[in-house]
């Protein structure tokens, strides 16, 4: 298959970009400069060589976007988060000569906003909020791509564990010892292995019947002092310390409820699918992934 891959050299990317290799499809990374770390085989194309792209594109997989958590959310750094995501989409869609056969988007749970004790499946009206406006604007430009020659498949991504994303920014604290529940640890802590996020891709791209929106948690629900326990017992740490909630809202603003407010969010259209999750369960997910290390 002819595969275009936004967001390559990213945690997921990389992941994605190496199983697709395996299977030998031809891969046209879209970058915003070319890249050495992309392997040889990859054809990397910025926005003007898109334009004069040739070849038919049978599947988009739309992953690019500036990192949500690196920078506080001033007005300035949400309009970057917008542009990466928004105006990237569009301009793709653009570029192209031919309309692909299938677009695959990201999006995030973050698109219900928080809650407490209401449960979130796939058609669940949402709560408000930045992060909502931000998944929202996403998806409708991945949806403009819909048409009777374009089926569309947009993931509500859980966070995403692997060697790499969120993992490795809380795997020092840990290792330290200073893991533990955050803000009470009460909030829900959706999450999934990247390695199901990798079959749900690679599912998308040759199963027709995938189509519209799909949240791409493990189905287990679990707050997030449970996620920290069972961290630390991957990494033989303790997991005793927490943070309470007002230091993070003082230095990361509203971005603090990244870590400090969740949703209880349930992959209802996969399973449906018949999707079946490789990790179904936090302990054995990172036992899983600290071996990997
Ligand atoms: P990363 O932050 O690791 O990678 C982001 C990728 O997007 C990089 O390849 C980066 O390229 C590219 N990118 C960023 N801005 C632009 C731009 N303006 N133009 C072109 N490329 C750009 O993200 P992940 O791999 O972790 O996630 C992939 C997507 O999934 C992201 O959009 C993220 O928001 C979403 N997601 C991820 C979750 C997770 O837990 N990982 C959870 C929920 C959603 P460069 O090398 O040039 O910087």
């Amino acid at each position: 298959m002819n595969i275009l891959l936004s967001g390559a050299t990213g945690f997921i990317g990389q992941s994605l970009l190496a199983a697709l290799l395996k299977d030998n499809h031809q891969i046209y990374a879209f970058v915003r400069k070319v890249d050495n770390r992309l392997d040889a085989r990859v054809r990397q194309l910025t926005l003007a060589s898109l334009a004069e792209l040739e070849e038919k594109i049978d599947v988009f997989i739309n992953l690019a976007g500036e990192n949500i958590a690196s920078q506080p959310w001033t007005k300035k750094r949400k309009e970057v988060l917008f542009e990466s995501r928004i105006n990237l989409t569009n301009k793709v869609k653009e570029a192209l000569q031919y309309p692909p056969k299938t677009v695959i988007s990201m999006s995030a749970v973050g698109y219900y906003g928080v809650a407490r004790n209401e449960v979130f499946y796939e058609n669940t009206p949402p709560k408000s909020g930045f992060s909502h406006d931000l998944c929202a604007a996403w998806e409708s430009s991945a949806k403009a791509f819909s048409n009777d020659d374009t089926r569309v498949v947009i993931f509500r991504l859980g966070v995403v564990l692997g060697i790499g994303g969120a993992l490795e920014k809380m795997r020092l604290p840990f290792l330290c010892g200073l893991g533990g529940p955050i803000a009470g640890g009460k909030q829900w802590f959706s999450w999934v292995h990247i390695a199901d996020v990798i079959k749900a891709i690679t599912n998308a791209m040759f199963d027709e019947s995938y189509t519209g929106i799909y949240n791409l948690v493990a189905p287990q629900l679990i707050e997030q002092k449970h996620f920290a326990k069972s961290y630390a017992a991957s990494l033989k740490r303790p997991a005793i310390l927490p943070t309470p909630r007002w230091p993070l809202d003082l230095i990361f603003g509203e971005m603090a409820s990244l870590l400090t407010e969740g949703a209880k969010v349930v992959p209802q259209k996969l399973e449906k699918q018949g999707f079946e999750f490789q990790f179904d369960n936090i302990d054995d997910a990172l036992t899983d992934i600290a071996k990997q290390h």
